[in-house]
C-alpha cells in the first residue's frame, strides 16, 4: 500500500518561483516581501496590524515582553498544547498556571480560568487546539467580571487594559473564525505559526496580529514589537542598507526574531493558495467523519458549533476503552503499514521539564483523559480521498487486532 506521511508541506512551482525571485532580487532578509506578507495577513484576518517573525514561539514571547510580564506574575494557560506555549512564560520569569480543558474536549475551560485568576494574573493564553476556536465570549465575560482583581504594574503597557491580557496561541487556527470574526482578530494579540507542519507554512515562521490597545495605536505597537524583534535597532536592516543610512541607535536590548524575505515568499504564495488548500482539508476531514461516525469504538472530535468555523488543521480522534499502551500499539501497527499517526499533545505538565518544577497532570484530569487515548490521523492538502480510505482501513485492522 501507499506510504501516507503525517503532514508533508504543500509546496508548488509557484512557491518555488517566488523564493527564486527573492534569491535573485539582491534582498533576502526582512524587507519588501515580509512587509507584503504582513499586509496580506492583516487583510485576510481583518486586523489592523501584523508583524511577521521567525516562529510562533518568538511571537508569544515578544507579546509577554511587550507587556513587561515577568517574575512575580502569573500567566494562565492550558497543559493541552505544545511546550512552546508554556516555555515562553518560563523564559520571561513569570509563573505558568495550568488550568484544565473542558471534559472530553481539547480546549481550555473558561470556568477553570475563573477559578485560577489572582491579583498576580497578567495574561491568559488560550490555545485553539487543532484550529477550533476557544469559548472567547465566556473567557472575556470571566475576565471582565473579575477585573477588580487585576493589578497592572505601574509604568507598563499593562495599565492600558483593565483586565489580564488575552494572548491567543493561534498556531493551529489560521483560517478559523468565531462569531463571524477571523482567527487573528479574537484576542488582544494572536500568534500564528507557519512551521512546516502547519496549514500555512513558511518552513519556519510566525506572526502576531493585533489592533490598537487602549490609547496605544496599532502602529505604535508595531514599532515597539519591531524594536523588540530586531535588537532594539532604531532602523530595520532594509532602511539601514540604503546608501548613507549607516546610523542607528540600540534603543533597548532586544531579541533577534525577524522573518526573512525568503520565508515570506513562501507565505505570500501559500496565502494566495490558502482557500484552495482549505477546501481540500475540509473534504478530507468530512470524509473521515463520514467513514468513522458509525464506529462505536471511536470518539470523534466535537468541532461543531454554530458560532465557530474550524481550520481543519488536525484530525484528532480518541479510542474508547484504549489505554496509553493500546494507543501505542495502534500507532505501531499503522507505522508497519507505512501510515504515520501522531498524538496531540502530550500535556505539558507530563514532561520532565515541568514535573521537575512541581507541576503534575493530576491537577488537570480532563486533559489527561483527552490525551490518554488520542490519536491524530493524517490530514493535509496534498492528501487524496483514496488516502483517507487507506488510513481508515488500516485503523480498522489495528482496532480489530488490538482492542480484542
Ligand atoms: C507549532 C506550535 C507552536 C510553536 O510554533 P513555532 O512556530 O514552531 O514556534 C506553538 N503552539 C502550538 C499549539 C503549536 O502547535
Amino acid at each position: 500500500m501507499k506510504k501516507i506521511p503525517f503532514s508533508p508541506p504543500d509546496i508548488t512551482e509557484e512557491e518555488i518561483a517566488e523564493v527564486v525571485d527573492t534569491l535573485r532580487s539582491g534582498w533576502i532578509t526582512t524587507g519588501p516581501k515580509t512587509k507584503r506578507f504582513e499586509a496580506m495577513i492583516s487583510e485576510y484576518c481583518g486586523v489592523e496590524k501584523t508583524i511577521c517573525l521567525n516562529s510562533a514561539t518568538a511571537g508569544l514571547e515578544l507579546v509577554l515582553r511587550l507587556f513587561d510580564i515577568g517574575p512575580g506574575d502569573e500567566v494562565i494557560t492550558t497543559p493541552y498544547t505544545f511546550a512552546a506555549t508554556a516555555n515562553v512564560i518560563i523564559h520571561t520569569g513569570a509563573t505558568p498556571v495550568f488550568v484544565d480543558v473542558k471534559p472530553d474536549q481539547f480546549n481550555i475551560d473558561p470556568d477553570a480560568i475563573a477559578r485560577a485568576i489572582t491579583h498576580k494574573t497578567k495574561a491568559v493564553i488560550p490555545v485553539d487546539f487543532a484550529g477550533f476556536p476557544c469559548d472567547y465570549k465566556e473567557i472575556y465575560t470571566i475576565l471582565n467580571d473579575k477585573k477588580h482583581v487585576y493589578h497592572p504594574t505601574t509604568g507598563t503597557l499593562q495599565e492600558s487594559i483593565d483586565r489580564p491580557l488575552v494572548l491567543i496561541d493561534a498556531a493551529h487556527s489560521f483560517g478559523s473564525s468565531y462569531n463571524g470574526k477571523k482567527s487573528g482578530n479574537l484576542g488582544d494579540f494572536s500568534v500564528f505559526s507557519f512551521h512546516a507542519v502547519k496549514n500555512l507554512t513558511t518552513s519556519e515562521g510566525g506572526a502576531i496580529t493585533f489592533n490598537a490597545i487602549g490609547d496605544t495605536t496599532s502602529d505604535e505597537l508595531y514599532k515597539k514589537l519591531q524594536l523588540l524583534s530586531l535588537h532594539g535597532q532604531s532602523k530595520d536592516a532594509f532602511t539601514k542598507m540604503k546608501a548613507g543610512g549607516w546610523f542607528y541607535d540600540i534603543a533597548i536590548a532586544g531579541y533577534k526574531y525577524n522573518m526573512t524575505d525568503i520565508a515570506a515568499s513562501l507565505g505570500i504564495v501559500q496565502l494566495k493558495r490558502f482557500n484552495d488548500m482549505q477546501i481540500i482539508r475540509k473534504s478530507i476531514y468530512e470524509k473521515y467523519i463520514s467513514l468513522l461516525s458509525n464506529d462505536s469504538r471511536i470518539i470523534l472530535p466535537d468541532f461543531n458549533a454554530e458560532d465557530k468555523v474550524y481550520s481543519y488543521h488536525l484530525m484528532p480522534i480518541r479510542i474508547k476503552n484504549a489505554d496509553e499502551k493500546m494507543r501505542s500499539s495502534i500507532i505501531e501497527f499503522a507505522a508497519k503499514k507505512d501510515i504515520a499517526l501522531n498524538v496531540h499533545f502530550i500535556p505539558v505538565t507530563m514532561h520532565p521539564a515541568y514535573t521537575n518544577l512541581g507541576y503534575s497532570i493530576n491537577s488537570t484530569p480532563n486533559a489527561y483523559n483527552s490525551y490518554h487515548n488520542e490519536i491524530t490521523l493524517p490530514l493535509y492538502s496534498t492528501m487524496t480521498l483514496d488516502d483517507v480510505d487507506c488510513v481508515v482501513s488500516v485503523l480498522h485492522d489495528a482496532l480489530e487486532s488490538i482492542l480484542n
